[in-house]
């Protein structure tokens, strides 16, 4: 029994009509549950509402760094209501994106405090995006005192240096498809040190997908191969991998599939 600890089901990421076919799939891969996230108000909306289909669904509700500059009091206050529905269990993605700078830095940074303070009223656990800006996202974490509330470094792509302070900081690791890349060397290291009682897997989908796969739409039952990727690398088997990531959420947010 594996979780997809990130994906995207929703609006622009896959079309209403291949939610269950999808989720299908991913249960005859032994994919049982699901952290739908969305990347801003309207599909953070639509995330709630998917969440009303099935309890394998439960929600991360936030504003996406691309989406940073669409940020105002008005949204905050709308997601601040959204996310106190007990299927919330994560507020995000949130973060820094200065690769793709698909917003202006100061409201990337003004939308990722913000939803570090909501998070931390609403005493749910962050959904960190951050990439091109690991110094950055641990200096605004610790700032506003996100250990209070911790959370998942989504689609980890950093060093162990970072890992070591993320770790610090309360937050879990999770490991997507990325982990699978011939060059992606340095996560790997990171996979198999990290603390087993830290870890986490997903997938991301549509982006991301894990060799096999590679290049392809990802899907939610593909986090297979990054788990059995992830299980290689500590020495362990795919269903410790999987009663551990299970067991993780769990901790981390108080659900799994089964509870
Ligand atoms: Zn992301
Ligand atoms: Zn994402």
């Amino acid at each position: 029994m594996l979780v997809d600890a990130h994906c995207h089901l929703t609006g622009t990421y896959l079309a209403e009509d291949q939610v269950e076919i999808t989720l299908a799939r991913a249960r005859s891969q032994g994919v049982t549950g699901f952290i739908a996230v969305g990347t801003d108000l309207e599909d953070s909306r639509k995330v709630l509402a998917l969440t009303r289909s099935t309890r394998e669904i439960q929600a991360s509700l936030g504003v996406h760094p691309h989406e940073a500059k669409g940020w105002s009091p008005e949204v905050g206050a709308a997601l601040l209501e959204l996310a106190q529905d007990s299927a919330v269990r994560f507020i995000g993605e949130t973060g820094l994106d200065w690769h793709y700078d698909l917003s202006p830095r100061e409201e990337q940074d003004m939308a990722f405090r913000a939803q570090i303070q909501l998070a931390k009223a609403l005493g749910k656990p962050l959904m960190i995006h951050t990439r091109s800006a690991p110094a950055e996202t641990l200096k605004i974490l610790t700032e506003e005192g996100a250990e209070a509330v911790g959370g998942i470094i989504h689609c980890f792509s950093e060093d162990r240096a970072f890992a070591e302070q993320a770790l610090n900081l309360g937050f879990y690791l999770s490991f997507s498809g990325i982990t699978t890349f011939k060059k992606a060397e340095a996560i790997r290291e990171v996979a198999a040190w990290a603390p087993e009682d830290r870890i986490l897997v997903e997938t991301d989908a549509p982006f991301l997908a894990p060799v096999p796969y590679r290049g392809k739409p990802n899907e939610p039952g593909f986090v297979r191969f990054t788990a059995e990727a992830v299980a290689a690398l500590r020495g362990i088997t795919p269903a410790r991998l999987a009663t551990c990531t299970t067991r993780n959420l769990e901790a981390l947010c108080g659900w799994a599939p089964s509870s």
